[in-house]
């Protein structure tokens, strides 16, 4: 009796994951055939995908890649001790030589814009296995012209190194959102010859020639309907995160605000190496994940661990992370 119960349970979830699983696994083979890409399916090459709804809003997240860093404390809480460090990452099961870094870019389809927020690597990216922005849109059913605005947390590589695309603009018919303080940042002359310097190359290459159709803002405004910015510096000079809200549901697109779910959530103000000014960063990440926290919402956060969405609750000195997992199916 016990047995055949639990073979009953077992076979029902298994069929529940297949009938999940099974329009995604057919949305990538047909892309895959379309693209005569003929590479082994696994996960380092086939984009991966999940879509949500908020309210009236359709999230769909795509993974652009992943890359794997040496040395985690080189990176995340570079003022502590290693050994702090690496003894929490072994505390949470993680490698303390090795990590791993997911990028997730998303549209926010609102029935009257296809809002793309950041880019991935783009075509750079792809001969290291990244950049699989495009194929994930497309896997989603959406073209790359489908999308009507691009909206961009911030100017480092691996959420604007999409935006181009074989020297053109990748999304031809959309129209662009950018941080003015963050613009003006990045182009201005005077990052020659500073540590800035590449970053200020690669926004001259894939930002400024988009300039025209570019909308610059600031703390407070509107990027579309139902998604307004706020300023969050540290991690760079103008970096924004937004505010996404349909029917009564709110998410919070982090972007960088925070990069490691247990090192950085955990310890808001153990410094990052990618975070500019380390200490406007750690206050940063306080203000907004207690407001995260505080308000019990959800936050998209670009290097979460995929598909990025999830839960901040308050744990001990920081947050801890809480996956999202079928909140939204219901
Ligand atoms: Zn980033």
């Amino acid at each position: 009796m016990e047995m055949s119960k639990g073979i009953g349970r077992r076979t029902f979830f298994a069929a529940g994951v297949g009938l999940l699983a099974a329009p995604v696994i057919l949305r990538q083979t047909a892309a895959m055939a379309a693209n005569g890409d003929d590479r082994k399916m696994d996960a380092t090459t086939q984009p991966q995908l999940n879509q949500f709804k908020l309210g009236s809003f359709k999230f769909t997240v795509v993974k652009d890649g992943g890359t794997v860093g040496e040395k985690p404390n080189e990176t995340f809480g570079t003022n502590q001790p290693p050994e702090t460090v690496q003894a929490l990452l072994a505390k949470n099961f993680l490698p303390t030589d090795k990590f791993v870094n997911t990028y997730a870019p998303f549209v926010v389809d609102t029935g009257s814009d296809v809002i793309l927020v950041d880019t991935g690597f783009g075509e750079a990216g792809r001969p290291k296995g990244t950049g699989q922005l495009a194929a994930g849109l497309k896997a989603a059913g959406y073209s790359l012209d489908d999308i009507t605005v691009v909206a961009l947390t911030h100017l480092h590589g691996d959420h604007i190194g999409g935006l181009m695309e074989g020297g053109k603009p990748a999304f031809a018919k959309a129209r662009y959102v950018a941080g003015k303080t963050e613009y003006d940042f990045w182009t201005d002359k005077a990052r020659e010859g500073t540590p800035a310097e590449g970053g200020h190359k690669a926004v001259l290459a894939n930002v400024a020639p988009l300039a025209e159709k570019m909308t610059f803002i600031g703390e407070g405004d509107t990027v579309a309907s139902g998604i307004t910015a706020m300023l969050a510096p540290g991690h760079t000079p103008g970096h924004m995160i937004f505010n996404i809200e349909s029917d009564g549901k709110r998410l919070v697109a982090t972007g960088d605000t925070a990069n490691h779910y247990i090192l950085s959530l955990e310890n808001p103000t153990w410094e990052v190496r990618f975070d500019m000014d380390k200490a406007q960063a750690a206050a940063t990440r306080k203000k907004v994940f207690d407001m995260i926290a505080t308000d019990k919402v959800p936050f998209l956060g670009y290097h979460m661990p995929f598909p990025a969405v999830g839960y901040a609750e308050v744990y001990e000195s920081g947050y801890r992370f809480v996956p999202k997992t079928y909140q939204f199916d219901l």
